[in-house]
């Protein structure tokens, strides 16, 4: 054996950050683990998932501890084994996993397979983990996209469930300046747990037509862009890949219409469907008391979403795509209007703003607004 492999990672306070890290995300590992769990006053309690126990206090997760986190397994005496570390209860756990450990002598898998495991969970480098003030702060779990694999048969997510995991209203566009009501209620919240996926986004979720459960989500990078890599990645770190948006896994964007659920009646109502390219734009025009707006999560028109406005009862479209620099944008707008010309009465909006979310709601009631009020008189 390579005596590197032994000490790959031997520093002792890149380990004690990764602890924190990891107490700061234990309910998510204890799900990871399947294990019945309850939190008491510095005490975790669940069934022992090391030697595969039923009794739900047998292990004793001392989170709160003055000098270290440390476990004990009461029934089997699992740490003497592994020793009583956090990192080591979690190299049991994994143990138990890979080779059904059960009793001393049965295969474990390597301290360094462990950590291996971690910062695979939590995407971070070993490397980078020293001298970096973690923003792991507070104790929000944002667990609604385990929640939403787990729920595979249904494939959605309550709504006041997914609002508990996050802070509402999103801390990034209440910056933007939108209001706290419009981020309220389109339910915009910021997740904050580090190795979630959504961390460091601002998370909106996706609400089925009839805006009871929700269908996925989408998030947007708290971050601006990074004038080197053009990514949206931490200001405060070395490039990486960090898109702006980021959709939640299984979420098919080309059949979904963002805030169909809310404008379908008022889309039916008027006869005017609008288009835009993301929901801050819907969130805009919302504020400036335009309801019949949806977002195409970009700037193309798929088949499916076409067909949701085919069935929506419009007769006009307006379509207001962003104001980019090199005219992505406009050229969207031209190849949708291609699509929509022959069923349907459209106007190709410009705006002076890069896209409508830069607009207040005096330029949204002047440069807008008549154009939704002449495309309804068309057919009254
Ligand atoms: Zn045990
Ligand atoms: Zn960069």
């Amino acid at each position: 054996m390579k005596k590197t492999s032994h000490f790959r990672y031997k520093d002792q306070s890149k380990l004690n950050q990764l602890t924190n890290i990891v107490v700061e995300n234990i309910e998510d590992l204890y799900e990871y683990f399947e294990a019945e769990y309850h939190k008491g006053q510095k005490v975790y309690f669940s069934n022992c998932f090391i030697h595969g126990g039923d009794n739900k206090s047998a292990l004793n997760l001392y989170y709160d501890a003055d000098y270290r986190v440390h476990f004990k397994c009461r029934t089997h005496g699992c740490e003497k084994h592994f020793g009583t570390s956090l990192l080591s209860m979690i190299r049991g756990a994994l143990s138990n996993v890979k080779y059904g450990w059960k009793n001393p002598g049965d295969k474990t898998v390597s301290f360094n397979e462990t950590i291996d495991f971690l910062l695979n969970k939590y995407k971070i480098d070993f490397g980078q983990i020293k001298g970096e003030s973690l923003n792991v702060g507070n104790h929000e779990f944002c667990k609604v996209v385990n929640a939403l694999s787990k729920n595979k048969l249904s494939g959605t997510i309550d709504k006041e469930f997914y609002r508990k995991r996050v802070e509402i209203p999103s801390k990034y566009f209440l910056n933007r300046g939108y209001t706290i009501e419009v981020l309220d209620d389109y339910d915009v919240g910021n997740c904050k747990t580090y190795g979630k996926e959504f961390f460091n986004r601002a998370v909106v979720p996706i609400y089925d037509d009839d805006g009871d459960m929700i269908v996925g989500f989408t998030a947007r990078s708290i971050f601006n862009q990074c004038k080197e890599c053009k990514s949206y990645h931490d200001p405060n770190k070395q490039c990486y890949h960090f898109p702006k948006w980021r959709h939640s896994k299984g979420f098919q964007k080309e059949k979904s219409l963002y805030n169909f659920w809310k404008a379908k009646d008022h889309i039916l109502e008027s006869g005017v469907i609008v288009l835009v390219e993301s929901p801050g734009n819907v969130w805009r025009l919302e504020e400036a008391g335009i309801h019949n707006s949806v977002a195409l999560f970009g700037t193309v028109l798929n088949a499916p979403q076409k067909q949701l406005i085919d069935e929506s009862g419009a007769l006009s479209v307006i379509i207001i795509m962003d104001n980019d620099e090199n005219e992505a944008g406009q050229k969207a707008a031209k190849k949708i209007k291609e699509q929509c010309e022959k069923s349907y009465r459209v106007y190709t909006l410009d705006i002076n703003k890069q896209d409508v979310g830069e607009m207040n709601t005096n330029e949204i009631t002047e440069d807008i607004r008549p154009w939704i009020n002449k495309a309804k008189e068309i057919y009254k």
